[in-house]
Order: C-alpha cells, then sequence, then structure tokens
C-alpha cells in the first residue's frame, strides 16, 4: 500500500489523481489532500477517498469552511505553512506535486528534504531551480518520478536502452490549438480560442503555455535537469495525434518510443506505484481501427518560444527563475484580457536581457529574481508593454 499525499488536489493533474487513487483501493491510499480555494471541491474528495488531512492553502478560502463541511474524522488544516509539515510526515509515502507554477515549489522542496517519492508534475519547479533540485534529491536519498506525459514516456524508455547509450531524446508536442496559424493570425487570437486544446484537457496556465509552446520549451528546460541532458542532447517534434510521448534515439541509430492515449491517468498511476505497473483506467489505444500518426519539426520562428527553451536549458544559473515568473506573469495577464497573445513569449525575452545573470546562485536568490522579475513584468505590462 503506497500513501499519497496530493498537492493541488482540485486541479486537472489532481482530479485524474483522485480517480487513480478511487480505482486502486487495493494498493493507493491517499493521507493528504491540497487545494488552494476550492474548498467544495477537496470537501467532495475529501468524501470519496477519507485521508488523513486536508490543506486549504489560502486562509480567507479556509474561513468558508463549517462544521459538516469535511468528514468529522479529517483534520482540515488552513494555510500554507501546513504544507511542508504534511508531506514530510511519515504517514506519506509519494507526494504528487501538482500545484501550478512556482507556488509548487515549497511542497516540493519539503518532499524532497524529507527523502520521499516525489511525483512530480510540477515543471516549474525544475525549470526555476533544475539543478538545486536535483541535488537535493541525490543527498536525502528522495527519488523523482516524472508525471509529465514526455518525461515519463523518456523515464520508461530508459528501462530498457541505458542512460550511458542515449544520444538523442525526443519530446513531442501537438503544436496546441495554432499549429498553423501565421503570424498574423497569432496577433489576434482571443483568450478562449487560446484555451480550446485540441488533444488535452489541462489547467489554464499549462494549456496557454501549450499554445504558445512555452510548455516544450519549459519541457525541454525540466528534461535538462531531470536526465542530466545537454540541450543538444534534446530535440522536439510536432505530433498532432498526441500518442507518441517522446522518443529517444540511442547511439546505434534505434529510435524507442512509447504510445499511449493522451490521458493523464497512466502516467500519474506509473508514477504512483513505480516500479509496478498495474491496470489502468487510462483510455487505451485501439489497434483494431487505423492509427495515423504524424511528425513534423516545428516552426522556431512563428513559435519562438522553443529557442527560449533551448537557450536557458543551455545557459542554467539564474535563467530558469526568471523566464519562469515572466511567463506566469505574462499568462495571467493575457488570461485577464490585459496583454495580447503574441506578447506573451517578447515580455519572457525581455526579462531574461534585462536581468543580472548568475550562473550559480543559491535557492534564496533565485527566490529574489523570481520576486523581482513578477514586478519588472507587471509594471512592463501597467505601461503598455
Ligand atoms: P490546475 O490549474 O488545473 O490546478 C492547479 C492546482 O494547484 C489546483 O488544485 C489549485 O487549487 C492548486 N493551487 C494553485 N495555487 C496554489 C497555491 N498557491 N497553493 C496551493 N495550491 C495551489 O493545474 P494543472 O493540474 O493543469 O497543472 C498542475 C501542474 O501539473 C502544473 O505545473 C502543470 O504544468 C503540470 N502538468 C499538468 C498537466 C495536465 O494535464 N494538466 C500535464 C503535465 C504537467 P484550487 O483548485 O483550490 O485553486
Amino acid at each position: 500500500m503506497r500513501r499519497v499525499a496530493i498537492l493541488g488536489s482540485t486541479g486537472s493533474i489532481g482530479r485524474s489523481a483522485v480517480e487513480v487513487i478511487a480505482a486502486s483501493a487495493d494498493s493507493l491510499q491517499a493521507v493528504a489532500l491540497v487545494a488552494h480555494r476550492d474548498v467544495a471541491g477537496l470537501a467532495e474528495q475529501a468524501r470519496l477517498l477519507r485521508p488523513k488531512w486536508v490543506v486549504i492553502a489560502d486562509r480567507e478560502a479556509g474561513q468558508t469552511t463549517g462544521p459538516g463541511t469535511f468528514p468529522p474524522e479529517v483534520d482540515v488544516l488552513v494555510g500554507p505553512e501546513h504544507i511542508p509539515r504534511v508531506v514530510s510526515a511519515p504517514e506519506v509515502d509519494v507526494v504528487l506535486s501538482a500545484i501550478v507554477g512556482r507556488a509548487g515549489l515549497e511542497g516540493t522542496w519539503a518532499a524532497l528534504s524529507a527523502g520521499k517519492i516525489v511525483a512530480l508534475a510540477n515543471k516549474e519547479t525544475l525549470v526555476l531551480g533544475g539543478p538545486l533540485v536535483t541535488d537535493l534529491a541525490h543527498r536525502t536519498g528522495a527519488t523523482i518520478i516524472p508525471v509529465d506525459s514526455e518525461h515519463s514516456a523518456v523515464f520508461q524508455i530508459l528501462q530498457s536502452g541505458g542512460k550511458k547509450h542515449l544520444r538523442k531524446v525526443i519530446l513531442t508536442a501537438s503544436g496546441g490549438p495554432f499549429r498553423n496559424h501565421s503570424p498574423e493570425q497569432l496577433a489576434s487570437v482571443t483568450v478562449e480560442e487560446a484555451l480550446s486544446h485540441p488533444t488535452w484537457r489541462m489547467g489554464k496556465k499549462i494549456t496557454i503555455d501549450s499554445a504558445t509552446l512555452m510548455n516544450k520549451a519549459l519541457e525541454i528546460i525540466e528534461a535538462r535537469w531531470l536526465f542530466d541532458l545537454q540541450p543538444e542532447q534534446i530535440g522536439v517534434l510536432i505530433h498532432p495525434q498526441s500518442v507518441v510521448h517522446a522518443l529517444v534515439e540511442f547511439v546505434d541509430g534505434s529510435v524507442l518510443a512509447q504510445l499511449s492515449q493522451p490521458d493523464m491517468r497512466l502516467p500519474i498511476q506509473l508514477a504512483l506505484t513505480w516500479p509496478e505497473r498495474q491496470p489502468s483506467i487510462a483510455r487505451k489505444l485501439d489497434w483494431s481501427t487505423a492509427i495515423r500518426l504524424e511528425f513534423e519539426p516545428p516552426d522556431w520562428e512563428r513559435f519562438p518560444a522553443l529557442q527560449l527553451g533551448l537557450e536557458v536549458a543551455r545557459v542554467g544559473g539564474t535563467a530558469g527563475a526568471v523566464l519562469n515568473a515572466a511567463n506566469e506573469v505574462a499568462v495571467e495577464a493575457f488570461l485577464k484580457g490585459r496583454l495580447p497573445f503574441s506578447r506573451i513569449v517578447p515580455l519572457c525575452r525581455r526579462a531574461l536581457e534585462a536581468h543580472p545573470f548568475e550562473a550559480a546562485p543559491t535557492l534564496e536568490r533565485l527566490l529574489e529574481l523570481d520576486r523581482w522579475t513578477r514586478e519588472e513584468v507587471t509594471r512592463w505590462i501597467g505601461l503598455g508593454a
């Protein structure tokens, strides 16, 4: 029996994880569920899974609970300071890190510090602090199992072909809703259009990241640190069907791929149960029908986020924290109608160029630069950037 804490249980990944755990009652048990403001969603999950703890990170939202909101045996904790406490509790074996954005850092860091198995969906933590995060896991004996479908695919492929024979990792990308848009069309896309992803149903932030291809840029950086790859070893291929999640080419030219339906319940379950594989509720490929798989190289000019991802993976240091913060602020401004879609990536480049780069920052310095970037980018947007 694996005892699981879900950080971000009310989000898209979190809800899929709840379905996986509910369907695996003999091998997975939820001991802690963490949300930000969605008290009603959290209460419903608590009634289903009966965890030991629920954490409502937002204090104001925490005030809205009353007697009877949660089952009586569930301990209700309010405030973000409880997140590190519950993830490091001896009752927890695996922490699913699925809070969105930089807000996911503290919980992930605490889980790694406590030497837990971390099923990592929150890629922003690795983008922000890559080598510090993997170092921490090394020191404490914690294990990071990727949940991102592309990285889960690479992780699975590397079980059969060793890292020392690896030549190149290729991350696939659906191309998002604007795969065939011209630069002129990209300049006027609406929030609603950007939120309608062709193959995946995800939270708003990652859906916009998928439309700019910033998500793939973040994944390049994530792969660089997670698998200790040189940036030149990481490629991107547009694959509209989202069935092949990654390919790994070995030195002899052999290429292995991982295929499955675009359904996050599979990589979530694998990360929670690894090294076991269990029957899964995820949708399966139907081999009795024709399956068409297409691949094409991405257009680096129309989607300049990809170039940024490679550059940041190359230079490391403070660049990841700045890229991540700038992107979070710009995406939020776009979602609120304050920034055109086509300005998101240029703002990220501007922040990268404006910041005082350091090659080997501490975590404190990265957090300082995260704050600096948020303030600067917010100011630029206010000035009509
Ligand atoms: P969602 O926006 O759907 O969910 C975010 C979750 O984080 C919610 O539970 C939310 O709580 C919680 N949350 C937000 N801010 C805070 C905070 N300050 N403190 C505590 N909890 C907080 O995101 P997704 O599920 O789509 O994505 C989660 C992570 O997984 C991201 O890093 C994303 O890149 C990654 N990922 C997602 C994939 C997907 O298919 N969705 C695929 C691969 C990776 P509340 O609901 O209460 O606001």
